[in-house]
């Protein structure tokens, strides 16, 4: 986990100035979506927190997550099955790729989609706020792991 304490102090700076409490649960919901490149759910959230507090609810994890995409600081991405999944690092819109096998969410690199956007506004005259770009597959790692086996090689 690579630690991002610009992005941690901006999330911390941000609730302070709503006037929220920070309590060392909360801060530590901070610190996980500051610094979690994978685009955490709230229970994958909620398991890394309760390694520091233990006695840190659900509820809790869930609540500080809804208030800060309330607050246009998380970007949620949701899915059909349900399973939503959370960007603290960077809340506004922007390319996803989403392993289909182990769920895994990357934030590649587009060229060109910044401009996508303001090119179809001017193309349809849509005033826009919003998109999604998620791009599905399979990970190089999962690729791997699904080459099938020589014969005689052993199982694993
Ligand atoms: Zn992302």
């Amino acid at each position: 986990m690579t630690v991002d304490h610009g992005r941690l102090d901006e999330l911390i700076a941000r609730l302070k100035e709503q006037g929220f409490r920070l309590t060392p649960q909360r801060k530590a919901v901070l610190k996980v979506l500051a610094n979690s490149v994978h685009h955490p759910s709230v229970e994958q959230i909620y398991r890394q927190v309760k390694k520091d507090f233990p006695m840190t609810s659900l509820a809790t994890v869930y609540k500080t997550v809804t208030l800060l995409k309330e607050l246009g600081e998380v970007l949620e991405l949701g899915f059909a099955d349900g399973s939503n999944r959370y960007d603290g690092r960077k809340p506004n819109p922007h390319p996803h790729l989403i392993c289909v096998q182990c769920h895994r969410i990357l934030d590649p690199d587009v060229v060109g989609w910044k401009d996508l956007p303001q090119a179809l506004s001017d193309s349809t005259g849509f005033r826009i706020f919003s998109h999604r770009l998620d791009f599905y597959g399979i990970c190089p790692q999962c690729q791997k792991r699904r080459k099938p086996k020589r014969r005689g090689a052993g199982r694993s």
